[in-house]
């Protein structure tokens, strides 16, 4: 069986015009003598309605029934989907996860899926039926129902390819694919063919809104290719894959950069053997998590500062932890919100020497500061001021060649 998932986003789905153009593009794949299985998210904005209610509700929803709600807009867009089709004269069903069933661990709002039942589906494929699966939930050992975290409809339809052995699996969305650097910042953006996993997974987490991260995670464990590509426009999107699939790649895949964080620096602080083991204890028990850290080494032995970024969200906590923190002493604590981190990301770069010298250099001659800088083997990030970003994206974007 020649098998491909479809997935849908929000806007793909996101008014009744739209819907019947999806059931549209279902039905070409169906002339291809594909075996299509949908997975359709919520109507765009449904969700956060969902989850707006609840927390008027109560500032502490139970977990189990914040699940129960927000998986409710995947079912009404199911229904539509398989409304159309059956009205076009096609045999097309919605599936709820808990019918299948997408077995998830016991974890709510932010579960795992580790097993999809395949015999209804596959039953009901052999049969020409087009199944259009709930994406984002499933049901859990104790049979409850659980999603997959926010965007988690992509997990769902990674999942699916998965369990099905799909040829293909497609994420339709409202962009055209993954692109340089956000075209809104920067119009020169070029659209990326192909990109392998891990420079998706950090393009993804550091802010490119394109998939949910952990899903692209899932893909790269079980060597799924995806195709991410627009729903309204029929044009080829990016691919997805593994690295040894790519050739002619250039160093640097694309640029991305962050609204959200904020710099936390500790002025003064003794130093000594477990200092900032001390620091960041309560900071991971709180669940805030630290990116970029610097030290510097103290020149007198006695006092160094510390500098970390957090998300703009956790300033508050972060404070009221240190501050309180009897195991530390330090003379100053200071919060910065307008910084942002740049990043540029490719595997070229493990191969390629004078990557970091050219960023920096890139930089320095639009006279833009970097306050904090960190590597891994196919990023590397800087935190500047936040007004610089445009400028310092236009730049790299020149310097490592990304328009041409
Ligand atoms: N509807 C869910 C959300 O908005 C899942 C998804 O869109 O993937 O997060
Ligand atoms: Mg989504």
């Amino acid at each position: 069986m020649k098998i491909v998932v479809l997935k849908f986003g929000g806007t793909s789905v996101g008014s009744i015009d739209r819907i019947k153009k999806v059931a549209d593009l279902i039905i070409n794949y169906t002339k291809k003598r594909y075996k299509v299985i949908v997975v359709s998210s919520a109507m765009s904005g449904a969700t956060n309605d969902l989850v707006n209610k609840s927390k008027k509700i109560s500032n502490n929803f139970s977990n189990e029934e914040y699940d129960v709600l927000v998986s409710s807009g995947e079912q009404v867009a199911c229904a539509l989907i398989a409304g159309r089709l059956i009205h076009k004269g096609y045999n097309s069903r919605s599936w709820m996860g808990w019918q299948i069933p997408i077995i998830t661990n016991d974890k709510h709002k932010y579960s795992k899926i580790s097993r999809v039942h395949r015999k209804n589906i596959i039953r009901y494929l052999k049969c020409g039926g087009i199944p259009i699966v709930a994406g984002f939930q499933g049901i859990n050992t104790a049979e409850r129902i659980t999603t997959t975290g926010r965007g988690g409809s992509d997990s769902s339809a990674i999942m699916l390819a998965k369990f099905f052995k799909a040829q293909r699996c497609i994420i339709y969305t409202d962009v055209e694919g993954v692109y340089t650097t956000d075209p809104k910042k920067l119009k020169k953006a070029k659209k990326i063919r192909v990109i392998s996993y891990e420079e998706m997974l950090e393009m993804a987490s550091l802010g490119a809104k394109v998939m949910q991260p952990v899903s692209i995670q899932d893909a790269r464990l079980s060597r799924i290719d995806i195709e991410v590509k627009s729903s309204f426009k029929k044009k080829s999107g990016t691919i997805i894959t593994k690295r040894k699939n790519i050739i002619n790649r250039s160093i640097i895949t694309g640029i991305s950069s962050t609204q959200n964080d904020a710099k936390v620096t500790l002025v003064g602080v003794k130093d000594r053997p477990g200092i900032a083991a001390s620091i960041f204890k309560p900071l991971s028990e709180s669940s805030i998590n630290v990116d970029m850290v610097v030290q510097n080494i103290s020149a007198d032995g006695k006092e160094t500062d510390l500098t970390f970024t957090i998300k703009n969200d956790d300033l508050n906590k972060t404070r009221k932890i240190i501050n309180l923190n009897k195991n530390i002493n330090f003379k100053k604590l200071l919060f910065d919100k307008n910084v942002s981190k740049v990043s540029i990301i490719g595997v070229g770069m493990i191969t390629t020497p004078g990557v970091t010298y050219r960023m920096f250099q890139a930089l320095a001659n639009h006279k833009i500061n970097i306050q904090v800088i960190s590597t891994s083997e196919i990023k590397i990030s800087v935190l500047i001021d936040k007004k610089n970003v445009n400028k310092a994206i236009t730049a790299l974007h020149k310097e490592f060649k990304l328009e041409a």
